[in-house]
C-alpha cells in the first residue's frame, strides 16, 4: 500500500462536473489499495474574483484582512470535493489548512511553510479517511490564517509529501505535462518525459507557471519525485527528479515572464561605490534586483539599469528618485512594458554556441535584446514586452524543430 498525495488545480474542479471528475480520480487510487490525500485550489477563477471584490471595497486593504478573505476559495473547492466523493460512498474528511497542521511564518500573503504537525493527518489516514486538504494557505504564530502566495497550491502538496513521507506527488492540472514551452502559446511545444528538478526550478521562476517554484525547490530539498499530468486524460505525464538523461538540443524550454520592469539611472558619475549604495538601499526597503547592467563610463559618467517586479517598480522609483543626489545621478527612466524572455538547459553548460543560437532567433525577427543575463543553465534576455510571443516562437523553433 502506497501513500499517494494529488494535487488538483483551480480548473481541475472549476465547476460540477470537474469536481465529480477529480472525485472518481481519486476513489479510484483509493479503491486500487493506497492510501489518499488530495489537496486542492480554489475552483476556476475564484481567487481572482475575491481580489476583485475586495477592490471594490478598498484598494489598500491589509494583508492580514485579504488573507482572511483569499482563503475562503479553497475553504468551498475542499467541502464540495469531499461531498461528491460521499456520494461515490467512500469514507472521506476535508481539512482547512491549519486543521491539517500547516504552521506558516507570519508574512501574509507570502508566507513560508515552518513546519506541518501531521498527528490528524494521521488520524484521518488511520481511520481509512481519504483526505481533502485546503492548498495555499495555513497558520501563523498570532493564530491568524496566511496564504503562501499565487499558485501556493504546488507547494502546499509538496510539503505534505514531505512530511507525511509519500511514496508519490501528483500535479494534475489542465495540460498532461511539463512541455518546452507553454503549449497554449507554442503550437509546436513538445511535452518533456522528464525533467530534472534544477531545469524545472528555473523554468518555474523565470514564468513557466505549470508549477510553482517554491514547490520544485522543496520537492529538490526532499527528494520528492513529481508527476505533472492531465486530470482530464488519463495518460502519463512529466517526471520531475533529480537526474535526467539529456535531451538532444541541450535546452529543456523557453519560458517567458511578463512581470518585470526595468529601471535607468543616466549620467552617475564613474567612481567606486555607487553599486553598493544604490543597490543596499534597495535591499533595506526589501525590493529585490533580478538583472544588472552597468555602461562602461564615458565622459567621467555612466549608466546603471537594472530589473525588478512590476509590482514593487513604482517603489523602487519613488526610493531612487529619493536618492539620487547621494548617488549623483541626473536622471531616472522606467519601462514596465519589458518581458523577460529564457532559454533553460543543463546541457548548455558544455555546448558553445547555445547564446549565439538564441540571439540568432531574436535577430531573425529584428527583436532588440536591451539587457542580457546569464547562469550555468538559463540564459534570459529583457525585450519589449510587445515583441515577447514573437520571440518565444521563434527561440522555440531554433531550438525544436531542428534538432
Ligand atoms: P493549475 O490551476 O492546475 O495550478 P496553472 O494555470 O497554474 O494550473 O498551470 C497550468 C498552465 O501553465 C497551463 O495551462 C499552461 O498554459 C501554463 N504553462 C506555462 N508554461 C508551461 C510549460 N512549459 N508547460 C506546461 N504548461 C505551461
Ligand atoms: N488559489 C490560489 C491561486 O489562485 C492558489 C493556487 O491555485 O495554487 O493562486
Ligand atoms: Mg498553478
Amino acid at each position: 500500500m502506497a501513500l499517494v498525495v494529488a494535487k488538483f488545480g483551480g480548473s481541475s474542479v472549476a465547476d460540477k462536473d470537474r469536481v465529480m471528475n477529480v472525485a472518481k480520480i481519486v476513489t479510484d487510487t483509493y479503491k486500487s489499495g493506497n492510501d489518499v490525500i488530495v489537496v486542492v485550489s480554489a475552483q476556476g477563477d475564484t481567487t481572482d474574483d475575491l481580489i476583485e471584490k475586495a477592490k471594490e471595497i478598498n484598494k489598500d486593504a491589509s494583508k492580514r484582512e485579504m488573507d482572511m478573505l483569499l482563503t475562503a476559495g479553497e475553504q468551498m473547492s475542499i467541502s464540495l470535493l469531499a461531498m461528491a466523493i460521499e456520494k461515490l460512498g467512500f469514507p472521506v474528511v476535508s481539512l482547512l489548512g491549519w486543521q491539517a497542521g500547516f504552521i506558516t511564518s507570519s508574512a501574509y500573503s507570502s508566507a513560508r511553510i515552518k513546519k506541518i504537525k501531521t498527528d490528524r493527518l494521521k488520524k484521518e489516514i488511520d481511520k481509512n479517511n481519504i483526505v481533502v486538504v485546503a492548498g495555499f494557505q495555513g497558520l501563523n504564530r498570532f493564530d491568524d490564517l496566511t496564504t503562501l502566495g499565487r499558485g501556493g497550491s504546488d507547494t502546499s502538496a509538496v510539503a505534505i509529501a514531505a512530511a507525511m513521507g509519500a511514496d508519490i506527488c501528483k500535479i494534475y492540472t489542465d495540460v498532461d505535462g511539463v512541455y518546452t514551452a507553454d503549449p497554449r502559446k507554442v503550437k509546436n511545444a513538445k511535452k518533456l518525459e522528464a525533467v530534472s528538478y534544477d531545469e524545472m526550478l528555473e523554468l518555474a521562476s523565470l514564468g513557466a507557471q505549470v508549477l510553482n517554484n517554491r514547490s520544485v525547490e522543496m520537492a529538490k530539498k526532499y527528494s520528492i519525485e513529481l508527476e505533472v499530468l492531465s486530470s482530464l486524460e488519463d495518460k502519463p505525464g512529466t517526471i520531475i527528479k533529480e537526474k535526467v538523461e539529456m535531451e538532444k538540443c541541450f535546452i529543456s524550454g523557453v519560458a517567458k515572464d511578463d512581470s518585470v520592469a526595468r529601471i535607468s539611472i543616466i549620467g552617475v558619475p564613474d567612481k567606486p561605490g555607487l553599486a553598493f549604495k544604490l543597490f543596499s538601499k534597495l535591499a533595506k526597503n526589501n525590493i529585490d534586483v533580478d538583472i544588472i547592467l552597468q555602461s562602461i563610463g564615458r565622459d567621467d559618467t555612466k549608466d546603471i539599469s537594472f530589473t525588478v517586479t512590476k509590482e514593487n517598480g513604482k517603489k523602487a522609483v519613488e526610493i531612487v528618485s529619493g536618492y539620487l543626489d547621494v548617488i549623483g545621478g541626473q536622471k531616472i527612466k522606467y519601462d514596465d512594458k519589458v518581458s523577460k524572455v529564457s532559454i533553460v538547459g543543463a546541457g548548455m553548460q558544455s555546448h558553445p554556441g547555445i547564446a549565439a543560437k538564441m540571439f540568432e532567433a531574436l535577430y531573425d525577427k529584428q527583436i532588440n535584446i536591451q539587457m542580457i543575463s546569464t547562469s550555468e543553465i538559463k540564459i534570459s534576455v529583457l525585450i519589449d514586452n510587445k515583441d515577447a510571443d514573437c520571440a518565444v516562437a521563434s527561440i522555440h523553433d531554433k531550438f525544436f524543430s531542428e534538432s
